[in-house]
């Protein structure tokens, strides 16, 4: 990808909601970019579940699923990495990536979902989604 390039619409985050927004605007033969460090908030949990159509998948599996169909419409581009600094306003954005490049777009989506704050106790951060449940309706059914 060129430095500097230019898109309709810059989407940070390329999880399920970047995705889905990505989808959307493929189809409406949109130019964009999907910027994606790859950190989904649910990434520890073994099985994703009260999704209809998708109970019991892993979160990789979906999302991986979700990918591939979005990368089937041409005018959708992906970046893997993070979206570090960005600026401007309406029709002109300015997004900057990790390595230090550029891109620019007339749109920009945050699509960066949630970031959990644990409390700071042993063990917490990695049983989080495993053995520690915050959603009964998710994995905390087979619990
Ligand atoms: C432990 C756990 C279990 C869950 N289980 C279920 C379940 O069973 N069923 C269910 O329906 N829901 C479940 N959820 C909820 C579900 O995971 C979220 O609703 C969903 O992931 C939200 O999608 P999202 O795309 O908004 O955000 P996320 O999936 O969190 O994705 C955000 C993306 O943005 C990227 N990003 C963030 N900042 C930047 C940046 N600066 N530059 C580039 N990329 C960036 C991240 O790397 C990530 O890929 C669970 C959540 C958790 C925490």
């Amino acid at each position: 990808m060129k430095k500097e390039e230019h898109f309709d619409t810059i989407i940070i985050g390329g999880s399920y909601s970047g995705l889905a927004a990505g989808m959307a605007l493929g189809r409406a033969l949109k130019r964009v970019l999907i910027i994606d460090s790859n950190t989904p908030c649910n990434r520890q949990t073994p099985y994703s579940h009260n999704f209809i159509t998708n109970d019991g998948k892993t979160p990789a599996e979906m999302a991986s699923v979700a990918k591939q169909q979005v990368q089937a419409y041409p005018t959708v581009h992906f970046f893997n990495g993070l979206a570090v600094q960005g600026s401007g306003t309406n029709n002109a954005f300015k997004i900057t990536v990790a390595p230090g490049e550029t891109f620019s777009g007339d749109k920009l989506i945050f699509a960066t979902g949630i970031k959990d704050i644990m409390p700071n106790m042993d063990g917490f951060s990695d049983c989080w989604g495993i053995s520690v449940l915050h959603c009964p309706y998710c994995h905390g059914y087979e619990v």
